[in-house]
C-alpha cells in the first residue's frame, strides 16, 4: 500500500489555519512595550479591530483566550446579587451561565435544546418579568452546534430596557454580520484563533460608554481583568502585552481590512452555502436549527461511529474536524469554514468526509458532495 505524505488540514472552528505572513510576524524581534515604536504597532492593531468590530468604542487587548474576555465582561458588569440573563443552547452559552454563577449573579438562565436559537420574543418576555436585569449574555455563533442567534433583533429588544447586551462573538465575528454600534451592542468579546487567522493567545473586548460607566461602579472582586485599568491606559496596555502576538494582530487586521468586512461576510457565507449543498447531496442532515457561516454541523449517520470517524480523519489523513461536545459527543461532526480558507479548502474537507464515510460503511456516492459544492462556487462566479 502506498503511503501518503502527511499534511495537516485544520477544519475545526478554532484554532483555524494561520497564513505564513502572520506566522512570520510572530518571529520578529521582541521589542520593549513601553516605547513609541511598539505603541505605533499596537495602535494599528487596535484601529483595525475597531473597524472589524464596526465600532467607535475602544477595543481592549487581553492576554487570554476568548473565555478570558468572557470573564472580563461578567467581572466588570455584575455586582454580586445583580440580575442577569444568559442563553444556554450549547456549550458556549452554557459557559456564560457558569461565569455568571462564579461571580454570584442572580441568574436567569434560558435553557434551550442544544442546536436551537433564542427568539427576541423570549428575551422580551424574560426582561418584562425582570425589568431590573443588569445584563443579557448571548452568543452570535454557538460554535458547539453551528447555530446563529438573531443578535440584531435581540439588540432592539434589549434597548427598550435598562440592561446592557453582551455578545460572545468569539467564532462569529468576521464570518457572520455583526455591527456593534449600529445594532447597539454594549459589549462584544472575541478571540483571535478563529476568524482572525491567528495562533491563540489574545482575547479582544469592546465596551460601549454605558458599559464602561457600569464597570466604573462595579464592586466585584477583580484585578488583572479590571477593565478600568485598560481604559485608563488605552491605547497603551496596563501590563506587559503579548508583544509578538500583537505584531501578528496588526498583520491580521491589515489583511482582513483589505478584504473589507462585507467581503469577509460574503466569503464565509458562500463557503457555508457550498458546504450545506454538499451535505444535502450526500444525504446528511444538518444539526443546527439556524445554521450560520462559521461551521456546518451534521448528524452522524446511524451505524457510523462518530468518535472514531473524527479521530480517523485526524490521525490517519491529517484532516481535523471537530466532533460534538458533552451530550453531543459522537453524535455530530462540525466542519468549519472559518478564517483563512477558500473554495478549495472547503472541497478538501468535503472530499475527506465522503471518503471517510465510505470507509466507515455509509452509502455515499463518491464525488456527490464535491460536485454540489463545485457547482455553488462556479455559479457564484468565484
Ligand atoms: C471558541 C469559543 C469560545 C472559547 O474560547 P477560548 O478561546 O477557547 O477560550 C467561547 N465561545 C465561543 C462561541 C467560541 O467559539
Amino acid at each position: 500500500m502506498a503511503k501518503m505524505v502527511r499534511k495537516n488540514y485544520l477544519m475545526a472552528p478554532g484554532p483555524t489555519p494561520v497564513p505564513v505572513d502572520i506566522l512570520l510576524e510572530g518571529a520578529k524581534d521582541t521589542i520593549h512595550h513601553r516605547t513609541p515604536q511598539y505603541l505605533e504597532i499596537q495602535k494599528r492593531a487596535l484601529d483595525g479591530c475597531k473597524y472589524l468590530f464596526q465600532t467607535e468604542n475602544p477595543v481592549f487587548i487581553l492576554s487570554s483566550s476568548g473565555s478570558g474576555a468572557m470573564e472580563t465582561a461578567v467581572a466588570n458588569l455584575i455586582n454580586p446579587g445583580d440580575k442577569a440573563i444568559s442563553v444556554n443552547s450549547g456549550k458556549f452559552g452554557e459557559r456564560w451561565g457558569d461565569i455568571c454563577r462564579a461571580f454570584k449573579a442572580d441568574l436567569n438562565e434560558i435553557v434551550l435544546e442544544w442546536g436551537d436559537f433564542v427568539t427576541p420574543e423570549k428575551i422580551r418576555e424574560e426582561l418584562e418579568k425582570n425589568p431590573d436585569t443588569k445584563a443579557v449574555f448571548t452568543t452570535l455563533s454557538e460554535t458547539s452546534t453551528g447555530t446563529v442567534h438573531p443578535i440584531e433583533e435581540i439588540a432592539k429588544v434589549v434597548k427598550e430596557f435598562d440592561a446592557v447586551l453582551v455578545v460572545d462573538s468569539i467564532s462569529g465575528l468576521l464570518a457572520q454580520p455583526l455591527k456593534m454600534d449600529e445594532w447597539g451592542i454594549d459589549v462584544v468579546v472575541t478571540g483571535v484563533q478563529k476568524g482572525f487567522m491567528m495562533p491563540p493567545g489574545i482575547g479582544l473586548i469592546s465596551f460601549s460608554p454605558k458599559a464602561l460607566e457600569i464597570a466604573k461602579n462595579c464592586t466585584n472582586n477583580r484585578y488583572y481583568f479590571d477593565i478600568n485599568y485598560y481604559s485608563k491606559k488605552f491605547p497603551d496596555s496596563p501590563w506587559t502585552p503579548p508583544i509578538n502576538l500583537v505584531y501578528q494582530l496588526a498583520k491580521s487586521v491589515e489583511m482582513l481590512k483589505e478584504e473589507t468586512i462585507e467581503g469577509l461576510w460574503e466569503r464565509h457565507e458562500l463557503m457555508a452555502i457550498a458546504t450545506r449543498a454538499a451535505m444535502k447531496a450526500m444525504n446528511l442532515e444538518i444539526f443546527a436549527k439556524n445554521p450560520g457561516n462559521v461551521l456546518t454541523s451534521i448528524k452522524v449517520p446511524e451505524n457510523v461511529d462518530g468518535k472514531k470517524i473524527v479521530s480517523f480523519l485526524r490521525d490517519s489523513w491529517g484532516v481535523t474536524f471537530a466532533g460534538g461536545q458533552d451530550t453531543l459527543k459522537g453524535k455530530i461532526i462540525r466542519v468549519a469554514h472559518l478564517g483563512y480558507m477558500s473554495q478549495f479548502d472547503v472541497i478538501v474537507g468535503i472530499s475527506a468526509l465522503e471518503m471517510a464515510l465510505t470507509k466507515f460503511g455509509y452509502d455515499v456516492e463518491l464525488g456527490s458532495g464535491v460536485k454540489a459544492a463545485e457547482k455553488v462556487f462556479l455559479e457564484a462566479g468565484v
